[in-house]
């Protein structure tokens, strides 16, 4: 069976790959091509099943002999001192094509605007699994503080700004060890493990 992970996402095709060392995990590219899924759902679950009910789709129709287990995540970081942005717009929050730079630097201003050094902030990640034409879905959150600077360079997105709880370094700063420990995409990739544990 081929695990394709509904993303584009170079930061976490290898996190995924990295939770996931025992399964084959192919991004959906090396399948279908470059195809983009508009993600225009109010929710992280809405754009997580959207993708992936979008990815399986294309993929049925290549009539592969192989059953495909199509997984997608949705994320992103919220800051409720600031409306709970970027949320949803994480990836796009600085615009569409936005880079990680630049939406780091958009919430830094943000910040900065109301002159906040330091403020709680959650990430969630949502997945989402077809296989067999049925959906499912779980979730995960990880708390800590957004800061109004980047340190570190580990991690990707948001990371170098997030200080998980617990902690003193943001997830620049942390080996990549201690993010799989704890982190929002880890948690529900536990429970989307459950969830494959009771379909295949
Ligand atoms: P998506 O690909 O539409 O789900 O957008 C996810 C976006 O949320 C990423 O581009 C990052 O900006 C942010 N994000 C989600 N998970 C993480 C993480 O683990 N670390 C840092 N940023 C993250």
């Amino acid at each position: 069976m081929k695990i394709v992970l509904a993303s584009g996402n170079k930061g976490k095709i290898t996190e995924f790959r990295k939770m996931m060392p025992n399964d084959e995990v192919i991004a959906f590219k090396e399948l279908i091509g470059e195809y983009e899924v508009a993600e225009d759902r109010d929710t992280f679950q809405g754009n997580a099943v959207k993708k992936a009910e979008e990815i399986y789709e294309k993929i049925q129709v290549l009539n592969l002999d192989e059953d495909i287990l199509v997984i997608s995540d949705d994320s992103g970081i919220s800051v409720p001192k600031i409306n709970n942005e970027p949320g949803i717009y994480s990836a796009r929050y600085a615009g569409e094509n936005a880079s990680d730079k630049d939406n780091n630097s958009k919430l830094i201003r943000k910040l900065k605007e109301i002159n906040l050094k330091n403020t709680p902030a959650y990430y969630t990640a949502c997945i989402a699994i077809v296989y067999k034409n049925q959906t499912y879905t779980v979730h995960g959150w990880m708390h800590g503080n957004v800061i109004d600077k980047q340190v570190g360079d580990g991690g990707f997105g948001y990371d170098p700004m997030f200080i998980p709880k617990g902690f003193d370094k943001t997830l620049g700063e942390l080996p990549h060890e201690v993010k799989k420990e704890f982190s929002h995409r880890s948690k529900a990739l536990k429970l989307a493990k459950k969830v494959l544990e009771v379909i295949l």
